[in-house]
């Protein structure tokens, strides 16, 4: 029986996982940059984290979720995203104890039951921060600019920020009050999941994909009239430290996130060349999520990209990734005798920090060279023959077809003085 990998899976072959490492590298330099440092939390968590910290009014909670029963009775769930557990960890260890701001870094799989199609997947990748402790703006800016400078570096054009400010405690009973009055009227021509919304989670309602609903919209109350002074100075200073970091951005008042806990900052970063799934990252302030958890009131702000979508964007853009190095050496035989003597020196080779190919197939002379280009070798090292018995082998340059025959004990600082080159 053949058995295939899961819907809405991938399998990242050789050639992918070279550009996924070079992603990761640069994601890594970037936060070394910006002192951020890895974060590593399990991949599966109580179930009951995920109800309180993404809240069990989101599609994620809803539908998405992976949760299953260990043989011990307890609900776990695959996570869907990193947040939930980045909280959970500042709290369990105890890093609010330590010097603050806690800035954070993770990357890795994330699990939701959604429909798959372009951009959109059941096991897909997030890179994300967070960032524990200010509740300055210049933190929210700092998120941004880091998620920008990674999609600079890449080289990526027509990307959109979209910010917005969803208030806080204080502001916004009074705006939900306020959209709860607008859309009454309309109440029961709202789309089914909209009305479930009206009075659970009314904030959601600006962001549905329906036209209907978008349209008994025009003309709504938008959180940014409703800012109370600290919010509405709060968003005035992100949007200067973004004009100071020279990042443009657009308003948009349909950006929300409907929760109590977040606060202040939405964002998200848009890049329509990529199709429906146009969201590249999306992130934001949450100043009640800490302790909403269970730890102690912290302000917190941090974004997440799909790294499935990064990839997209690549390819729709045609921009290509460095290629990676080939081999500096590949080791030839030339006749049985000589196996094991090849074999030590590819060792050897390699000991001394080369990276050298070594023939295991026992191929003709003709199929090595074959196969040594495949592996875009800057040297073949031919052992055997009588070059041997002078305790010499020969070194061809495979870009010149060049040929010298060097002796077997210099041939590993011969090479590593050539390669330095
Ligand atoms: P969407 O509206 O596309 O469903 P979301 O609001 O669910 O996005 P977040 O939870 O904010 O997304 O996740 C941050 C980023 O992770 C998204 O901007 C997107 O790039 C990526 N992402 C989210 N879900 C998926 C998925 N199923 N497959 C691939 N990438 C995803
Ligand atoms: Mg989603």
């Amino acid at each position: 029986m053949l058995t295939k990998r899961p819907r809405g899976t991938n399998d990242f072959l050789p050639e992918d996982t070279a550009k996924w490492q070079y992603i990761e590298k640069l994601l890594r330099e970037i936060c070394r940059q910006f002192g951020y440092a890895e974060l590593r939390t399990p991949i599966f968590e109580e179930t009951a984290l995920f109800l309180r910290g993404v809240g069990d009014t989101t599609d994620i909670v809803q539908k998405e979720m992976y949760t299953f029963e260990d043989t011990g009775g307890r609900s776990l769930t695959l996570r869907p995203e990193n947040t939930a557990s980045a909280v959970r960890a500042y709290v369990e260890n105890k890093l609010f104890a330590g010097q603050q701001p806690v800035r954070l870094f993770y990357m890795g799989p994330m699990f939701r039951y959604e429909r798959p199609q372009a951009g959109r997947f059941r096991q897909f990748h997030q890179f994300g921060v967070e960032c524990f402790g200010p509740a300055s703006p210049a933190a929210d800016a700092e998120v941004i600019a880091l998620a920008w400078e990674f999609y600079r570096r890449l080289g990526l054009k027509n990307l959109e920020l979209n910010l917005n400010s969803v208030g806080c405690p204080n502001c916004r009973p009074a705006y939900r009050q306020a959209l709860q009055d607008f859309l009454r009227p309309h109440l029961l021509e709202l789309c089914p999941t909209c009305q479930e919304r009206f009075e659970k989670n009314p904030l959601r309602i600006l962001d549905c994909k329906n036209p209907q609903c978008q349209q008994f919209l025009q003309g709504a109350p938008t959180t940014l009239d409703a800012l109370c002074d600290e919010c509405h100075e709060h968003f005035e200073a992100v949007q200067s430290y973004l004009h100071a970091a020279a990042i443009p951005y657009r308003l948009n008042t349909k950006l929300v996130r409907g929760l109590d806990y977040y606060t202040n900052t939405a964002f998200e970063i848009l890049l329509s060349d990529i199709g429906a799934q146009s969201a590249v990252c999306g992130g934001g302030r949450y100043n009640g999520l800490v302790e909403e958890l269970g730890g102690k009131a912290t302000p917190g702000v941090g974004f997440a990209l799909g790294m499935e979508r990064v990839f997209s964007a690549l390819t729709a853009q045609k921009l290509a990734l460095p290629e990676q190095p080939g081999l500096d050496v590949f080791v030839a035989v030339l006749d049985k005798q000589a196996q094991t003597m090849a074999f030590q020196l590819a060792c050897n080779l390699r000991q001394s920090g080369l990276a050298a190919g070594y023939d295991t197939m026992e191929r003709s002379l003709k199929a090595q060279f074959k196969y040594a280009d495949s592996q875009r070798a800057a040297y073949t090292l031919l052992v055997g023959g009588e070059e041997l018995t002078r305790d010499s082998v020969v070194l061809r340059d495979m870009q010149s077809s060049e040929q010298t025959e060097q002796s077997i004990n210099e041939i590993v600082a011969i090479l590593k003085e050539k390669l330095a080159k």
